[in-house]
């Protein structure tokens, strides 16, 4: 099962990995990080098939994806 893992520190909460999930599951969540930005969450983790485009969308390197 693939693993998403979200630096939650280096988010900037600019939503373009939302855009970017072909499947739609991660959002902005009310938790606020270091630098004061909204984070994304993963939403139904199981659901995530480990393609990538998030990570590569990220502009801040905040998520990894491991297959
Ligand atoms: S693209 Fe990166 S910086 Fe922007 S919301 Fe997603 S994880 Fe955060
Ligand atoms: S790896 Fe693909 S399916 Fe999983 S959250 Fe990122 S864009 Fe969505």
């Amino acid at each position: 099962m693939p693993k998403l893992v979200l630096y939650k520190d280096r988010c900037k909460g600019c939503a373009l990995c939302t855009l970017a999930c072909p499947k739609h599951l991660l959002e902005i969540s009310t938790e606020i990080n270091r630098q004061g930005y909204y984070v994304i969450s993963l939403a139904a983790p199981g659901k995530c098939n480990g393609c990538g485009l998030c990570a590569e969308m990220c502009p801040d390197m905040a998520i990894e994806v491991w297959r």
